[in-house]
């Protein structure tokens, strides 16, 4: 028997949380399969006031929880910071700018995706340093799944703030279109140069043993390229015949999800030169693929 791969449905966490001296974490009350018990939006720094990463997908029942977590650290909002743009980080900042008044939204541009959301961006990038009393956080590009990613040093703990890259349960999806896996793994080896010592992820708990986390993904990802070959070798040739097989253990509802993954690893592979496509099929999930 098979023991259940780790997945975050169904997972719970408190609504507000203190993970360490310098941040406070309320949950953005925007549960699902993918994002577990939802988005973690945290209040980092030690003074009057901190910085709010990541406000969370735009739920109404988020405000109350955030508001008692500012009473809990009697502190106001001095800026927000994003990760990335994708809806479940950036969704939130409309309604906590209509709740706390203008406020300065700092992210690497992604226009396509930022300009559906109405924000105003003030830029940062890699190396971009945001200070408040008691935390400094560095910002690292980290492209890979999505491609305006930052993940943020807090230099005070040698911590990270990893967004979506590295998550407090199973792995993250790198979707076919926007991501990029060659980007991820080159992001997350940068990452693992950086030896952080807890991971405070987008979703899920923290994550105590950082620096072996990181390696933990890395092989991860190492081993499913090896699945993906192997199971091009059993006769699958179809992205969803090989979801069958390589995630035949995995909740039939996370299928689809497992198919950008296996269909980005493919494109990896592809430009590896390690696989090729059996048809002249354009889109990489409807193509026939083998070993090359
Ligand atoms: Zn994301």
């Amino acid at each position: 028997m098979t023991s259940a791969p780790p997945v975050m449905m169904g997972m719970k966490l408190p609504d507000i949380d203190q993970w360490s001296e310098r941040v406070i974490v309320a949950l953005g009350q925007n549960p699902s399969v993918f994002a577990g018990p939802g988005t973690n939006t945290y209040l980092v720094g030690t003074g009057p006031e901190r910085i709010l990463l990541d406000p969370g997908g735009g739920e109404t029942a988020y405000i109350p929880f955030l508001e008692q977590a500012l009473e809990r650290g009697a502190c106001r909002i001095q800026e927000i910071v994003l990760t990335h743009g994708h809806p479940d980080h950036i969704g939130g900042v409309r309604q906590v700018i209509e709740r706390f008044g203008e406020l300065e939204v700092k992210k690497q541009p992604w226009p396509m995706m930022d300009e559906t959301h109405h924000v105003e961006i003030t830029p940062i990038e890699d190396g971009s340093v945001i200070h408040t009393e008691g935390a400094t956080l560095r910002a690292l590009h980290t492209p890979g799944h999505a491609p305006d990613h930052l993940c943020f040093i807090l230099e005070e703990e040698r911590s990270l703030f990893s967004g979506d890259n590295i998550l407090g349960v199973g792995t993250t999806v790198i979707p076919a279109e926007s991501g990029n896996l060659g980007d991820y793994m080159a992001s997350l080896e940068r990452l693992l140069e950086e030896e952080p010592t807890r991971i405070y992820p987008a979703h899920g708990p923290c994550i105590e043993q950082g620096t072996a986390k990181i390696r933990e993904y890395i092989d991860h990802r190492l081993e499913r390229n090896r699945q993906i070959l192997d199971a091009l070798d059993q006769g699958a040739a179809l992205p969803m015949e090989i979801v069958e097989i390589v995630y035949a253990a995995y909740p039939k509802v996370l299928h689809p999800a497992a198919a950008q993954s296996v269909v980005s690893h493919l494109l990896h592979l592809e430009a590896r030169e390690e696989v090729a496509r059996n048809n002249d099929e354009p889109s990489p999930h409807a193509a026939r693929w083998r070993r090359r």
